[in-house]
């Protein structure tokens, strides 16, 4: 009796939790680690990090309208929104949105975004024609194992060292091919009194790929070691006092922001670009010696 009971019970809230399921569905395995909610704060000046705990987002702002970097998942979205509104902007006053790469996980939110904002999207040639189909291309290296993203209409395209602005806001777009071959990071300025600091959202650069692919020989994306350098190349040369990265653990953003409640300048650290270059590189070396090895 007690078993049917509880049967009973079971199959009540079965339709209901599915409904809930059903609403916003998680995009992956690590989607609910990534979409971990993150209290809002200011970066430096008019720049606050907006984003989860697991996937970065970055709003830039001024009188005039504002700039956000990065949608994240097509689940973080509420969050985001919670997030500007928290720091007391409207997503209203977004006038231009722009990404890091169209994976997912850093652009599944944006066409929802650009919805509730009405700003205008601009990306990269490739990551444009990604967001147009709403399809993944056979030349990026996830192929056939990373899920689509919704599709964004009228995105705006930019080349390489091209500067944006909206309202009073001005960024410029860098080029860093190699994860995606559309990859792009971004720098601009951000004051506080009269001190003024070069920020940069800088892409991912790892090397990850659907089994199969080979970043030496791919006939798909056959320049992507030459990509990866050129971005390396970028990082390297690049003024960056803050450096931000699209999941930002790779930059260590945590433990920085820890450390800012007794050291007001622990964010600041001008060699993290080249470090994270560094880095990156030798992620790079590791993966091409496993493929030469086959
Ligand atoms: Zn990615």
């Amino acid at each position: 009796m007690r078993c049917r009971g509880l049967l009973l019970l079971f199959l009540l809230i079965l339709p209901v939790t599915h409904l809930v399921a059903q609403d916003r569905p998680s995009s992956c395995a690590d989607c609910p680690t990534w979409n971990i909610p993150q209290q809002p704060f200011r970066i430096y000046g008019n720049s606050y990090y907006v984003g989860t705990h697991g996937l970065g987002s970055v709003l830039i702002t001024s009188e005039a309208g504002h700039v956000l970097i990065d949608g994240d998942l097509p689940e973080s979205v509420p969050q985001i929104v919670a997030n500007i509104r928290l720091l007391g902007f409207k997503v209203e006053d977004i006038k231009l949105i722009v990404n890091s790469h169209v994976h997912f996980d850093h652009a599944g939110g944006i066409a929802e975004l650009q919805k509730l904002s009405g700003a205008r999207v601009a990306a990269s040639q490739w990551s444009a024609d990604v967001m147009e189909k709403g399809a993944v291309p056979r030349d990026d290296p996830q192929f056939g194992v990373i899920v689509p993203i919704a599709r964004i209409a009228r995105v705006r395209t930019f080349k390489d060292g091209e500067t944006l602005t909206a309202g009073a806001v001005v960024i410029t777009a860098h080029l860093t091919p190699g994860h995606t071959p559309g990859g792009t990071s971004w720098s601009w300025r951000s004051c506080e009194n009269n001190r003024c600091l070069n920020l940069v959202y800088a892409d991912s650069l790892t090397p990850v790929s659907a089994d199969g692919f080979l970043f030496t020989r791919s006939k798909e994306y056959p320049h992507a070691v030459e990509d990866f350098e050129r971005s390396y190349a970028f990082l390297d040369s690049t003024p960056c006092d803050i450096l931000i990265t699209p999941h930002p653990d790779f930059s260590n953003l945590w433990a920085r922001l820890d450390r800012r409640n007794s050291y007001p300048d622990a964010l600041i650290d001008p060699t993290a670009c080249r470090v994270l270059a560094a880095a990156s590189r030798e992620r790079l070396k590791v993966r091409l010696a496993t493929e030469n090895g086959r």
